[in-house]
């Protein structure tokens, strides 16, 4: 074998060198890549999943110089997703979109594993989205794009999507190595955070369907009753009165006789409409029972609920009841009031009852009418 000159020598070495430095760089990088991983996993723990999404995919876009890296939410098979983050546009979340504009999405949803694309401008992927490019002159800034899709639940979805524009290098299989590795260690995070979000979901809306009664939407007796103690607690502290106006439609057995049973719950949909219009945001309508409607009137003493209740009377009476199939239907209301305190009037019941007695006496008196 020759030996080397002194220039081979040097042009050796100077090659040994760089490659020594790029062997480091190349590992420090790794280094930095796992450490980041550590870093995002622990960080992770108790965010809600909208943050963890936030996160993730600011920390992507760094590492990776994207242009854009959002989540997008969806059903496999599903036309329509929605995005829940997007780095590129911090205030949008949970906007939906149609997936077919989103090809790489759809196979990742399919196929459950990620799916890179290092230029759409030669995927098949892509091909028909091209056609209509072409077509409609749009200009095309992202070339190169990669979708990693992560199981929420048993029913849904997410995908990471990072894309990169013209002016940065086409992604490579590195990068999606990489990425999946960042998406994946924040996956347990990100399913026992959406667990917990729908679980507190589905608690309020179990609470909120039972204290809502189903034909009217408005709150039932054992809400209003649950409202009303804390809402005379209320008032007992301020000093102030608290007035239940309790309201009974009148021969509306009659009404269901005539029109039927279905045209009078119509009605009774319309009347607590009609109710819920009418009174102030602190007030509380309540279905009581049948044709009985409570509303309780914080802060309120006789004589301005009197005038109140008068002022419903009215309405009704001159309300026409729109009800399919027949022309408007009229009827009217009784209304009891009772206002708290008063002597011998300590608890919900006792006003209950008292509103009761007054509603009675207006029964008595001829109807359509307001007693306290
Ligand atoms: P008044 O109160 O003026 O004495 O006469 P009324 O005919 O309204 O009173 P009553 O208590 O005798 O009858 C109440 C009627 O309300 C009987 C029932 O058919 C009707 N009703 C109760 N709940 C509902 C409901 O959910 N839907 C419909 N359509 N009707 C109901
Ligand atoms: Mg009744
Ligand atoms: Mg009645």
């Amino acid at each position: 074998m020759d030996a080397l000159n002194g220039n081979e020598v040097q042009a050796l070495r100077a090659a040994l060198r760089k490659a020594e430095a790029e062997l480091q760089r190349v590992r420090d990088e790794g280094e930095s890549r796992r450490h980041l991983v550590d870093i995002l996993h622990e960080v992770m723990g108790n965010l809600p999943t909208e943050e963890i999404f936030h996160l993730l995919a600011r920390r992507l876009a760094r590492a990776l110089n994207l242009s854009h890296a959002s989540v997008i939410l969806a059903k496999p098979g599903s036309p329509t997703g929605v995005v829940a983050t997007a780095f590129e546009q911090p205030h949008l979340h949970d906007l939906e979109i149609e997936l077919d504009k989103y090809p790489e999405v759809i196979s990742a949803l399919h196929g459950r594993i990620p799916v890179l694309i290092p230029d759409l401008m030669y995927c098949p992927l892509y091909a028909q989205l091209r056609d209509k490019w072409e077509k409609e002159g749009t200009q095309v800034k992202i070339r190169s794009v990669m979708a990693l899709p992560f199981p929420l639940d048993d029913d849904n979805w997410g995908v990471f999507l990072l894309r990169r524009t013209f002016d940065t290098p086409k992604f490579e299989a590195a990068d999606v190595e990489f990425a999946s590795t960042v998406v994946r260690s924040g996956v347990a995070a990100i399913r026992r955070a959406h667990a917990i979000e729908s679980t507190r979901a589905d608690n309020h809306r179990l609470e909120a369907l039972a204290q809502t009664d189903p034909l009217t939407q408005l709150v039932n007796r054992r809400a209003l009753t649950v409202r009303l103690v804390t809402e005379m607690e209320r008032v007992r502290r301020y000093n102030a009165p608290l007035t239940m106006l309790l309201l009974d439609l009148d021969h509306f057995k009659l009404v269901n006789d005539t029109y039927g049973h279905l045209t009078g719950d119509d009605i009774l949909f319309g009347l607590a409409n009609l109710l819920q219009r009418a009174v102030r945001t602190v007030d509380t309508v309540a279905r009581y029972g049948g044709e009985e409607f409570v509303i309780v009137l914080p802060e309120t003493g006789k004589q301005g609920a009197v005038a109140f209740a008068e002022r419903i009377r009215d309405k009704i009476s001159a309300h026409g009841f729109e009800v399919a199939g027949h022309r408007e239907i009229h009827v009217t209301a009784s209304i009891g009031v009772a206002t708290y305190p008063a002597p011998g009037l300590d608890s919900a019941e006792d006003l209950f009852r008292a509103a009761d007695a007054a509603l009675y006496r207006a029964k008595g008196s001829g109807r359509n009418l307001v007693c306290s």
